[in-house]
């Protein structure tokens, strides 16, 4: 099964036309958009990837106690963890994500031990992998419930937008020259509107409106609660306050940003 020709951007009519019959596509009612969005998200990170020189590894990353070690290694097992959930979807057969938190913390730890090359391998490999696996999912198998490293139950083709934002993040937050400004509009936005999600969800949101303007001149607002200053940005600086902390770029109705629970 394969998505309709009306549906395909001019550059994935072009693969199609140079893999010929015979190629395998994503599932008609695939999440085509963000299967999109996570295979330009993993190249983007892979290009951020090749850049950093072996010597540059040891670095830290932009999370707090990770060196890019750690960060790459959690990329390369977020991949196989979310590959574990799309076999779920496949088989029926109940695969976590991972077997718990304090394995899923091993498992990074002892990932960045590996030797430079090692690690990239595991990159690239994992992503290719669950690559294999979306593409291999069938229509019917879209929708099944699987569970995320959070415990929260969503449809297996959630696990496309949860790549996504993983790699366009964590590609800026690898600290080599990669930053939100770098993120497509939609990716931005999606983003923007996952931290209000999830604050909701925890019971966690402070009050504050946010006004982000795309790159198209398009003007966003949104609330998390009554009240509270109005904070306003590109919407690469918006994602980057809310995801991230970064402040630059900001316009605050009040003298002090406001304090804000963590992303995830
Ligand atoms: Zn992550």
């Amino acid at each position: 099964m394969s998505a309709p020709e009306s549906q395909l951007t001019p550059e994935q009519l072009e693969l199609r036309a140079r893999l010929g019959a015979g190629a395998r596509y994503d599932a008609e009612h695939a999440p085509h958009q963000e299967l999109l969005l996570a295979r330009q998200g993993t190249a983007y990170f892979l290009r951020r990837l090749q850049e950093l020189r072996d010597a540059d590894f040891d670095a830290p990353s932009a999370l707090e106690g990770w060196t890019r070690r750690h960060l790459i290694a959690h990329v390369g097992y977020n991949a196989r963890g979310l590959t574990r959930l799309v076999e779920w979807a496949r088989t029926g057969v109940e695969t976590p994500m991972y077997a718990s938190a304090e394995q899923r913390e091993r498992e990074i730890v002892l990932g960045s031990t590996l030797p430079c090359r090692a690690l990239r391998h595991l990159v690239e490999h994992s992503a290719v992998h669950l690559n294999v696996e979306w593409r291999d999912l069938a229509d019917e198998h879209w929708d099944h419930r699987v569970l995320t490293s959070q415990g929260r139950e969503v449809p297996a083709r959630e696990t496309a937008w949860m790549r996504a934002k993983e790699v366009w993040v964590h590609a800026v937050d690898l600290g080599n020259g990669g930053s939100f400004a770098d993120l497509p509009p939609v990716v931005l936005d999606r983003l923007i509107d996952d931290v209000f999600a999830a604050w909701h969800r925890r019971g966690e949101a402070v009050p504050v409106t946010v006004t982000s303007a795309g790159r198209d001149g398009d003007r966003r607002v949104r609330s998390s609660a009554r009240g509270g200053p109005e904070v306003s940005g590109t919407a690469a600086a918006i994602a980057g306050w809310l995801a991230r902390g970064e402040t630059r770029g900001l316009h605050c109705s009040t003298k002090e940003l406001p304090q804000l629970p963590h992303w995830f």
